[in-house]
């Protein structure tokens, strides 16, 4: 399989060499040539597997220049028992008929990051050995809370790689900041940054563009690379979840074989929602993807109306992984609507970078609403949601999940579509305690981890162990950056 890029392509490169490099030198992503099939007898096969032999099954096609004993043995580390709290690493829970929560949470950190991030470091570093590339990788990374510890717990001890994680002083929760600041291993570093999430990824952004650091940096053996979701390496592992969990339908007789299902993704960067369509492309019986945005809706306007605006008000929310204005796998998605048009992709997202905003033209507008549908759910609709959901079937979502689900019954409303639907869930409600408790009308005094304790004592459901262990751990991390320093910062990181 070869890859080309969504801003020209007549490029040619190798899975190793697109994940290697991240982005494409002409500024577009990587995508494959041709989406492999799930034709045939495929879902039949995949029925019969784990999830780590589906993982082989479906990585292995758009994989062709790793062994598939490469693969197996990512996979088997990805997705270990040790890793993940759970035997079916992404489990389905059925809610009630016809709505299903596929559980992508019960990895190491907690949240659906995990998924890619526990497996894009051994992707990366294979990547990197076959491209001949001799420079260490450093990771640079900046974060609203789930990335960043999610990169961190990928990349612990991984060989020839260091990994580095900036994130706001004041703008990520108490948990978030603990499981960020106790990380352990040998090549990892983390530390605050004055100010709020732009700050942090305009200084990691800067970092990236700065050729006399990057020369200077190559010079003492070292390349700078980063670990987000535009990485083919990140969005591939994402594809297998959408398979894995349509054959556990089946195995559960909550389906029958080729029934067609819906998605609902909670959308920040638009890279978990894609994985869904690709998974849609390759043949997996999925009819609409219903895409979940907070007040942050500049994806709910974009795919009612074909105008995406970036220039608007940023708003913090109770559901933080999904403030985000630009969307960057977005363009994947124009380039498969737009018939692979690489130019016209060129100029919209020239007319982005320039002027904030984009209007796609007709037909590319009514192919994207014939199969997406798109709403939006503010803070205070997030919170009725988790209340009610609690009530109603003592089930607890997190803030992102409850956006998702509010989503889900507005579209239902709206169209009178029943299709059984698979709502993706994105993070462990404990993760974000304090705005669960609040939504459950629980008033405390408690701060950070003894909000943990506050939340299983009122509902009685087990928090996940890796939060739990947190109390016993040693903060390592306390500096604190302003963002003129981070260059410094990654300069004596890596003399250490
Ligand atoms: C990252 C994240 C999202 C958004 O996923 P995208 O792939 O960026 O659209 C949603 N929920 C949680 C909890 C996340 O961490």
């Amino acid at each position: 399989m070869r890859y080309l890029s969504t801003r020209d392509k007549t490029k040619r490169m190798t899975a190793a060499g697109a994940i290697a490099e991240g982005l494409s030198n002409d500024g577009g992503l990587y995508v494959p040539v041709v989406l492999t099939s799930l034709a045939g007898n495929a879902i039949e096969t995949l029925r019969a597997m784990s999830y780590q032999q589906r993982a082989v099954y479906i990585m292995g096609s758009y994989l062709d220049d790793f062994s598939a004993a490469e693969i197996t043995a990512f996979a088997d580390r990805a997705y270990s028992e040790k890793g993940f709290d759970h035997p079916e690493i992404a489990p389905v829970h059925t809610l009630s008929a016809g709505t299903h929560f596929l559980e992508l949470w019960h990895g190491p950190t907690c949240a659906f990051k995990d998924m890619a991030l526990q497996m894009l470091p051994h992707l990366l570093t294979a990547s990197l050995e076959k491209t001949g590339e001799k420079r260490e990788a450093c990771i640079l990374v900046a974060t609203s809370g789930d990335t960043g510890k999610a990169a961190l717990e990928g990349f612990c001890d991984v060989n020839r790689t260091k990994i580095l994680v900036f994130y706001p002083k004041d703008g990520v929760s108490d948990i978030q900041r603990l499981q960020m600041t106790t990380q352990t291993g040998g090549n990892v570093a983390v530390c605050a940054v004055e100010g709020n999430f732009d700050d942090a990824q305009t200084g990691v952004k800067r970092i990236f563009s700065d050729r006399a650091l990057g020369e200077e940096l190559s010079a003492n053996g070292y390349m700078l690379s980063s670990a987000n979701s535009i990485n083919w390496g990140r969005l591939l592992p994402q594809i297998v979840y959408y398979v894995s969990a349509y054959c556990d339908l089946i195995n559960a007789d909550k389906i029958a074989p080729g029934q067609k299902i819906n998605v609902c993704v909670p959308t920040g960067n638009f890279g978990n929602i894609l994985a869904a369509y690709y998974a849609k492309l390759m043949g997996l019986p999925i009819d609409k993807l219903i895409c979940a945005s907070n007040e942050n809706n500049v994806l709910t306007e974009f795919i009612r109306t074909g105008v995406y605006d970036r220039n608007r008000d940023f708003f913090t929310t109770l559901s933080p992984s999904m403030d985000i204005l630009v969307s960057s796998n977005l363009e994947r998605l124009l380039f498969e609507m737009s018939g692979k048009d690489d130019r016209l992709v060129a100029s919209y997202m020239k007319k982005l970078a320039e002027q904030g905003s984009y209007v796609i033209n007709r037909d590319i507008h009514a192919k994207i609403s014939a199969t997406f549908w798109a709403g939006f759910c503010d803070d205070e609709k997030t919170k009725l949601v988790i209340e009610a959901a609690y009530q109603k079937y003592h089930y607890l979502l997190d803030p992102h999940t409850a956006v998702a689900f509010d989503v889900l019954n507005h579209y239902r409303h709206d169209t009178g579509d029943d299709t059984a639907t698979i709502v993706v869930s994105t993070a462990s409600p404990y993760k974000f305690c304090d705005s669960v408790l609040s939504a459950l009308g629980h008033k405390t005094e408690a701060k950070g981890l003894a909000l943990i304790e506050e939340l299983r004592i009122l509902t009685g459901i087990k928090p996940p162990a890796p939060l739990v262990r947190l109390s016993d751990k040693f903060e390592r991390f306390t500096s604190c950056a302003r963002k003129e320093q981070m260059a410094d910062v990654v300069r004596s990181f890596l003399k250490e």
